[in-house]
């Protein structure tokens, strides 16, 4: 049984981790002269960075497992602080009620209050297919809505939040309501929200470590990964894939593929696809992303980990601070990095702006928030991320699961990841999609792919990591998984 696996991000990376480990015959194709996709991290003016902030969480024991057996005590525990900027002013984020009720001011605040109150007896239509302001709206009312959702997510989508499908909060603030969120800030109860945890592992190479080790494994056990090496085309027989093509021409033969890379360009480079299947992958759209790292002559500046920029006068939508994660990333160095992030589609001017533009727009709008003071801003940096977030536009859902029906009849091609299954992935559920992708490939396991990242969380063992190790839900402590990564 020999396997192909098309992208070497968490969830590509994780197949082929998983199926070395089972002793299966693996080649992993990696577009990019790195591994790590877009949870990579890289050397910038003396230290380590990550594409913006990447905070990993999961509750399921089988991806804290699987992470810790990756990157062993090499890890740090960190302390999220994080905070909204909005009209000059910082909110705690998650919200704490006195912080964000002296923040909007009185006036602002009964405003709040009462527009919750008027959406709590207001009876709606029962619906399955809401809009995200429609959905956010009913559970934290009308103005908060307005403040704290709307600009953010219209920067981030680049589309109106009513044409915005629910599905984006449903993943991401599930069944979190402005009780709940109240609650916790009291400390009222004894679950926290998967939105609202404060602390989580980070390890001390950067979050890109994770995969890097995970293909050095790979390659140890005897298989390989091949960088610089984009997959064009998929060649198929019968309903069968037969193998893949690289850039060069060159065309090797497997018994089965899964790819990770884009889910519309996976369709477009099968033959036989049918009309309607090509008219769906054309409704899908993705928004791409602009880092621009700034050099700080500071080491003092903000102590956040990261801030959302909910404010609409500014283009950027969230500015993160290395400096706030871990001592090991900034290499003893007296200057912070900063990166501020922006979202556009690839026609927009944004895209192609050049380097010294961007850097010049980041700057200004960075000196705008007042975060750095009259430090100095030394030098700048850019990376363009493609295909960074598939648009969870209203109707989207029917469009993937007409492709997803047709590429179930083809068995031996597994699609998965953020953009090869068109889910608005972190990197716990891309890491979860390439374990049991491995399962299936591996034990003939009958998973559906397709449903991780919308309801996964119900069916597993819960255990979350602490600085000791994994604690299961009935709170102990389990000791860190050890000897996978030993030389095979
Ligand atoms: C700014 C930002 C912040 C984030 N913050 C967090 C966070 O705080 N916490 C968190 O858990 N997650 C976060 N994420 C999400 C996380 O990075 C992703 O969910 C995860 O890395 C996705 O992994 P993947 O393997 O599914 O996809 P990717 O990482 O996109 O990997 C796909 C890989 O396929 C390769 N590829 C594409 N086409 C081809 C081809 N034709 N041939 C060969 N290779 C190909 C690509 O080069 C890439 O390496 C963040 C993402 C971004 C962009």
């Amino acid at each position: 049984m020999r396997t192909a696996v098309i992208g070497a991000g968490a969830a590509g990376i994780t197949a082929a981790y998983e199926l070395s480990k089972a002793g299966h015959s693996v080649d992993v194709f990696e577009a990019a002269p790195v591994v790590g996709g877009l949870g990579r991290s890289f050397d910038l003016w003396g230290q380590r960075v990550d594409l913006g902030p990447h905070r990993f969480f999961s509750c399921d024991a089988r991806i804290n497992r699987l992470w810790l057996e990756v990157i062993g005590r090499d890890y740090a525990m960190i302390d999220r602080l994080t905070r909204i900027y909005y009209r000059k002013r910082f909110f705690h984020y998650p919200l704490k009620p006195f912080d964000a009720l002296s923040n909007l001011g009185g006036w602002e605040s009964t405003r709040c209050l009462a527009s919750y109150a008027t959406e709590k007896f207001r009876t709606r239509a029962a619906s399955h297919d809401l809009s995200f302001e429609q959905w956010v709206t009913s559970r934290f009312g009308r103005r908060l809505f307005e403040v704290f959702f709307k600009t953010y997510s219209e920067k981030l989508w680049g589309i109106s939040c009513e044409d915005l499908d629910a599905d984006f909060a449903a993943q991401r603030i599930k069944k979190l309501s402005l009780l709940e969120a109240i609650k916790n800030a009291f400390q009222i109860g004894t679950t926290q929200h998967k939105t609202l945890v404060d602390r989580f592992a980070y390890p001390k190479e950067g979050s890109g470590a994770l995969y890097t080790r995970m293909a050095d494994f790979i390659e140890r056990k005897g298989n390989k990964v091949y960088l610089n090496s984009p997959i064009q085309r998929l060649m198929s027989d019968h309903g069968h894939v037969t193998g893949v093509e690289l850039s060069t021409g060159e065309k090797r033969l497997y018994d089965h593929v899964v790819s990770t890379m884009p889910l519309t360009l996976l369709v477009k480079s099968l033959s036989g696809v049918p009309d309607s299947v090509r008219a769906a992958v054309d409704g899908l759209s993705f928004r791409n992303t602009i880092l621009v790292y700034l050099e700080i002559d500071s080491k003092n500046l903000f102590p956040d980990n990261w801030i959302y920029v909910h404010s609409p006068e500014l283009q950027t939508g969230r500015i993160t601070n290395f400096r706030n994660w871990v001592p090991e990333l900034h290499r003893g160095s007296e200057n912070s990095i900063l990166a501020l992030e922006y979202w556009c589609n690839r026609d927009d001017t944004l895209w192609s702006d050049s380097h010294d533009s961007l850097a010049a727009t980041a700057s200004a709008e960075l000196r705008k928030t007042g975060l750095i003071g009259k430090a100095n801003i030394l030098r700048g940096h850019v990376e363009r991320l493609n295909r960074c977030y598939p648009v969870y536009r209203r109707g989207y859902k029917t469009l993937v699961s007409h492709i997803a029906k047709w590429i179930n009849g083809i068995n031996n091609l597994t699609p998965i990841g953020r953009y090869g299954s068109f889910k608005y992935n972190n990197q716990d559920h891309s890491l979860l999609m390439g374990l049991l992708a491995a399962e299936k490939i591996n034990q003939g396991a009958k998973h559906n792919l397709w449903d991780i990242n919308t309801d996964y969380e119900s069916y597993q063992e819960s255990a979350v990591i602490t600085e000791l190790g994994l604690r299961s839900e009935h709170q102990e402590e389990l000791p860190i998984p050890t000897g996978t990564l030993q030389p095979a």
